[in-house]
């Protein structure tokens, strides 16, 4: 183990040997730490250039894909000539050139339930930068059973979300926040879904930025937060997690004994994040109420809104109170969610489709849209 860097180490590092609470012990540490960064992708693409910038002394990396045109658009880790060519391949070339000192290994498989646990071992840190459930189940259960702490991150069109999931130092596992897989169909396929392309390297850049911290042991761990940014408003918010007593991984009675489960062993499917969502119509809600609903009306807009107009048995839940309330809903009952124009109705059903709530639609167009057609 290296015990002291080079004079060209101690100049590449210089900014960080410069901050305090790094200095030339933190950098040796970043030297002599390990991270596995789960796809080359989106989020993979920050995640592994600045993690090999800032010196992280062995990272690895998984992923069986070939560079597709369609990705370059948002990961910046490829670029023209690598078209056609294995992701690996790309990644490493690049890598080699931001850093040299650092190692790398590549993995060119796909994360399985079979080679997840031996692959992780050799790790200090998980990185989640994958696009489907199945393998964020997986990396969360690999993690959970090897105790090394998961940095997760998702991505969907203008929206992300990352945390720090690590049950043996405290607070909550991915499965306290999504316990069960979406139900098939309910999210749209990568080709459908899309992400505006600077999103994930926000996401990515955040996930990278909490591996460096849990390496140095800097600063405040975010467990039990999500980070979510919404870039159409300029906003990141904190979500509190809290640990399910009732989670079937980390919870107080776990069924779920090895990483071989039915969440991990889902056809993986190319489905992008948890936020992909479904809707109804205005003209289908008006069937609906008029018949014998089960569900539940919610309309997110603020109190004055709600007295100007508003759609017979909806319950006034501000967007800002969804999650003070989040105890209270069924979540085994369809739950349709307005505003007045369909964009906060959005963000709250891609809240509670985070939370579990797999039967939560969003009513297209809101309340102008029902009022315009008013029959
Ligand atoms: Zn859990």
């Amino acid at each position: 183990m290296p015990e002291k860097l080079s004079p060209a180490e101690l100049l590449r590092y210089s900014r960080h040997l410069l901050i305090p609470s790094i200095g030339e012990e933190g950098q040796l540490r970043l030297k002599n730490a390990s991270v596995l960064l789960v796809g080359c992708g989106a989020l993979g693409s920050p995640n592994a250039m600045y993690l090999a910038a800032a010196g992280v002394g062995r990272i690895g990396l998984i992923d069986a894909d070939v560079v597709d045109a369609s990705n370059l658009q948002r990961q910046i880790l490829h670029g023209e000539s690598w078209v056609g060519k294995p992701k690996l391949e790309s990644a490493a070339a690049r890598l080699r050139e931001v850093n040299p000192h650092v190692t790398l290994e590549l993995h060119p498989v796909r994360l399985t339930p079979d080679n997840a646990m031996d692959i992780a071992a050799g790790y200090d840190v998980l990185v989640d930068g994958s696009d489907n459930f199945p393998t964020r189940f997986l990396t969360n259960d690999t993690a959970f059973f090897l105790r090394k702490p998961l940095v997760y991150g998702a991505i969907h069109r203008f929206e992300g979300q990352t945390g720090v999931f690590a049950p043996h130092l405290g607070g909550p596992c991915y499965r306290c926040m999504l316990p069960h897989l979406p139900a098939p169909g309910s999210v749209p396929s990568c080709a459908e879904a899309g992400v505006l392309g600077v999103l994930p390297g926000i996401i990515g850049s955040i996930q990278a930025m909490e591996t460096l911290k849990l390496i140095l042991g800097i600063g405040a761990m975010p467990l039990g937060k999500l980070t979510a940014y919404d870039a159409l408003h300029s906003q990141f918010r904190t979500l509190t997690l809290h640990r399910d007593p009732q989670c079937r991984l980390c919870g107080e009675h776990p069924e779920i004994s090895s990483v071989r489960n039915p969440e991990t062993l889902a056809q993986a499917t190319c489905t992008p994040t948890e936020n992909s969502m479904q809707t109804i119509t205005t003209a289908e809600l008006r069937t609906l109420l008029a018949g014998d609903f089960q569900g539940l009306l919610i309309d997110v807009r603020e109190p004055h809104e709600h007295a100007i107009a508003r759609i017979e048995g909806a319950r006034l839940i501000p967007l800002g109170t969804l999650m003070e309330h989040i105890d209270s809903l069924p979540a085994d009952r369809d739950i349709l969610v307005h505003c007045k124009m369909g964009m906060r109705s959005a963000r709250a059903v891609e809240m509670l489709m985070a939370r579990g709530f797999t039967r939560a639609k969003n009513v297209l167009g809101g309340i102008d849209a029902w009022l315009a057609e008013d029959p």
